[in-house]
């Protein structure tokens, strides 16, 4: 079974564990998010140095059952022998014995079928249940196909949300084809600036209100609406968490889904990869 499937939307974790004063309410949202069924967490090695997987492992004491575990290595970690150790650490700080979903963070110099030798290695331990990787064009995932070990990624995470739809071209319709799931980050844009001028634009805001809902929410619904799309929105306040968990109950109809692709154009060729 794949660890994403099922999930349309889960909690990410950037930027956490960076700074002591913001801990106990980053953990009491991943708490919060879970206890209103936001049960698939995302995090990495590389956010706050290991800080975030600490917060997640605290949110998560005592409840990792009910919860999906995603997390990524380092491409400079990512050798057959040095994931061993890096997966450990990682499983250390999250306090559990298996991550769920572990992915390459992005293409580094390590060759893929290395990294993915290493992976099959941790899911043969029982250290990871699945794998998978992010920041991957088609070309990269039609190369990761070739290697020994890629026919079971199992998702995909790549920058998508209204602004950024490039990946609806190409890399969407293939992973739709083989069954990889795709986990939207920043879903709604993570820089401040960015973001302001997502949830200005007007299209948005007219469907927004025909909802009752913010831009944030519809932003949301529309990834929602996307099949095989899993978005993984970052919030630490409160309302944010509310408001994404409510934003599951939104359905767009077809005059909205209209209005927001003539406001966010789909792409009418090939794009490079959105990245971060
Ligand atoms: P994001 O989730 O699109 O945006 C996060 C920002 O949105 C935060 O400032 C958050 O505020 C705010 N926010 C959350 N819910 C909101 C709501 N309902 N209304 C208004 N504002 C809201 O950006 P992101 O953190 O870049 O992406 C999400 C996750 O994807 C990351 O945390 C990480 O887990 C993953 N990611 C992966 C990669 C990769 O290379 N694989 C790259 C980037 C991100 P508060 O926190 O103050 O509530």
């Amino acid at each position: 079974m794949n660890p994403v499937a099922g999930h349309r939307l889960g909690q990410g974790t950037w930027y956490m564990g960076e700074d002591p004063a913001r801990r106990n309410d980053e953990v009491r949202a991943l708490q919060l998010g879970v206890d209103l069924g936001i049960t698939l967490v995302d995090t990495a090695e590389m956010y706050g140095e290991g800080g975030a997987e600490r917060v997640v492992g605290a949110a998560i004491a005592g409840r990792r059952e009910g919860v999906t575990l995603v997390s990524k290595v380092y491409p400079h970690n990512a050798g057959r022998t040095e994931v061993q150790r890096a997966c450990e650490r990682s499983l250390a700080r999250l306090g559990t014995d298996r991550i769920d979903l572990y992915l390459l963070h992005w293409r580094g110099g390590v060759p893929l079928a290395e990294t993915l030798e290493g992976f099959e290695q941790l899911r043969a331990a029982g250290k990871i249940l699945a794998y998978g990787v992010s920041n991957f064009d088609t070309a990269d995932m039609e190369e990761a196909l070739g290697v020994p070990g890629g026919s079971a990624l199992a998702a995909n995470q790549v920058m998508y949300n209204l602004r950024r739809r490039g990946i609806e071209f190409d890399l969407l319709p293939w992973c739709r084809r083989h069954g990889i799931p795709v986990m939207a980050y920043s879903p709604l844009e993570s820089d401040r600036r960015e973001q302001q001028r997502l949830f200005s634009v007007p299209a948005l805001r007219q469907v927004a209100d025909r909802h009752g809902a913010t831009p944030a929410q519809i932003a949301l619904a529309w990834l929602f609406a996307q099949e095989g799309v899993t978005a993984i929105p970052k919030a630490v306040q409160p309302d944010h968490v509310r408001a994404n968990r409510a934003a599951l109950d939104i359905v767009l109809s077809a005059e909205d889904l209209a209005m927001l692709d003539a406001a966010f154009p789909p792409p009418s060729r090939a794009v490079p990869l959105d990245v971060l």
